[in-house]
């Protein structure tokens, strides 16, 4: 298959800035190409008018009236807890208890494993997610399956295997070495096929052992370019549990430290207790915070503090953080983080500085800005010529709201401020991976089809 172009509006960012830098164009032209590799890259995007004389002979899909940005970025989501999503519990660890260790035990089946990593990944991509680093259970085979459905789809997409050898219940709970093991074959097997990636996966310090904590960290310095993600200071219980485990490390995220899991490529869920020290370690090393509104909102954990994280220059982006997590939707997460952001006090009752997130912020951190975080600048998440032409194409007229929002809208700002506050899943007209449509064998007929 030859070059393909699309036109529209067309929303991009700078892959490399460390803030929202945003090209926008309001009659774009995107150029893509397939690459040695199969991999379609984006060749050219501008403007139409001045890019179409450039490319006279490239097939043309007309879709002005909607515009084309990148496919989101999610960096913290568990594809297992799926058929939980909205499970109610008081906090994060009776939630854990009740629920998610239980359910999670049955992904040692992989038929199943199989089934809800389809059906997971086609919900994310119809919500307009097109990346992801993603949770499996401790079970090996629960990597295989979403992996597998991954690459049948042509996803740039991480995963790992959930490291937990104590505080953990039959039926999820692993074995040290064996666990250790687990990982070296699934890093040899997935990591680098295709467009996959493995992530090294301790669930939370206080579900792994210190052998298995000292084995992650050496298999991260092994292999660099692998991720690594886990948990940190997402609750004060689990705050004070971490500190009578470990009474003889600075802090929660010092324990990771002393492991060798802080790192360009780690990504830890949450953040919200954290101290200056703390920030100061995660912007030396790289490593970086999978900001989770939703799910924090849900299990009452605390309000993220954008401010003191961004003083001290760490890295960040958004997540669902499915299944406490509350919806699958970059939009429901955005609007979550512009609350969260607007709040003055962080869940312990210390103070925090309110800030009034702007949506290109908001948009750059479940996009460009997660690239840039999880090590993946210039790869997805900007519309960047060279990168991967993993899209999205937002219709504005999806809801009747919506379209009466945005014709009102006088500013470009304010129309990303309408999608971020009205729109959801009807809003993502098509989605393409790698430059191809997706099909989605689940979208529910006569809608995309009927706006094609
Ligand atoms: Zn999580």
């Amino acid at each position: 298959m030859a070059m393909q172009a699309w036109r529209a509006a067309c929303l991009a960012f700078d892959p490399e800035a460390d803030h929202p830098i945003v090209h926008y164009e309001s009659d774009g032209l995107l150029v893509a190409e397939p690459q040695s590799d199969g991999v379609w890259r984006v060749v050219a995007r501008g403007p139409y008018a001045a890019l179409r004389p450039q490319w006279p002979q490239v097939p043309v899909h007309d879709w002005r009236g909607r515009c084309i940005a990148p496919g989101f970025i999610d960096l913290h989501v568990h594809y297992p807890q799926t058929d939980i999503i909205g499970a109610p519990a008081e906090g994060l660890l009776p939630w854990l208890q009740r629920y998610t260790f239980v359910h999670e035990a049955r992904l040692a089946d992989p038929a199943y494993a199989q089934e809800v990593a389809s059906f997971f990944l086609d919900e994310m991509l119809r919500q307009g997610v097109t990346t992801a680093l993603t949770w499996a259970t401790s079970h090996p085979a629960s990597v295989e399956a979403v992996l597998e459905q991954a690459e049948a789809r042509g996803l740039r997409w991480i995963a790992g295997k959930v490291l937990q050898d104590r505080h953990s219940p039959d039926g999820v709970r692993d074995d040290t070495e064996g666990s250790l093991r687990e990982t070296e074959a699934l890093i040899a097997r997935w990591h680098g096929r295709r467009r996959l990636g493995y992530a090294i996966t301790p669930r939370f310090a206080p579900s792994c052992s210190d052998a298995q904590l000292q084995g992650a960290g050496a298999l991260a310095a092994a292999h660099p370019s692998v991720w690594v993600q886990s948990h940190v200071a997402e609750n004060v219980d689990e705050v004070r549990w971490v500190r009578e485990l470990y009474p003889h490390d600075r802090s929660y995220l010092a324990v990771y430290e002393r492991f060798g899991l802080l790192r360009p490529r780690a990504v830890y869920a949450h953040g919200i207790y954290l101290d200056e020290v703390d920030h100061a370690r995660l912007a030396a090393t790289g490593a970086a915070v999978a900001v989770s509104p939703t799910s924090n909102l849900f299990l009452g954990s605390g309000f993220f503090d954008y401010a003191a994280a961004r003083r001290a220059g760490v890295r960040l982006g958004l997540a669902s953080d499915v299944g406490a997590g509350m919806s699958f939707s970059p939009f429901a997460t955005m609007r979550a983080a512009y609350t969260v952001g607007r709040a003055a006090v962080r869940g312990d009752g210390a103070a925090k500085a309110a800030v009034s997130l702007t949506p290109e912020d908001l948009w750059w951190q479940h996009t460009a800005g997660a690239a840039r975080a999880a090590g993946l600048a210039g790869v997805v998440g900007s519309l960047a010529v060279g990168s991967e032409a993993d899209f999205i194409v937002l219709d504005p007229e999806a809801t009747p709201l919506l379209k009466r929002r945005c014709a009102h809208a006088a500013s470009l700002t304010e129309w990303l401020f309408a999608f971020i506050v009205l729109a959801d899943d009807r809003a993502v007209a098509h989605v393409h991976v790698a430059g191809q449509p997706h099909n989605f064998t689940q979208r529910p007929s006569g809608r995309n089809e009927a706006r094609a």
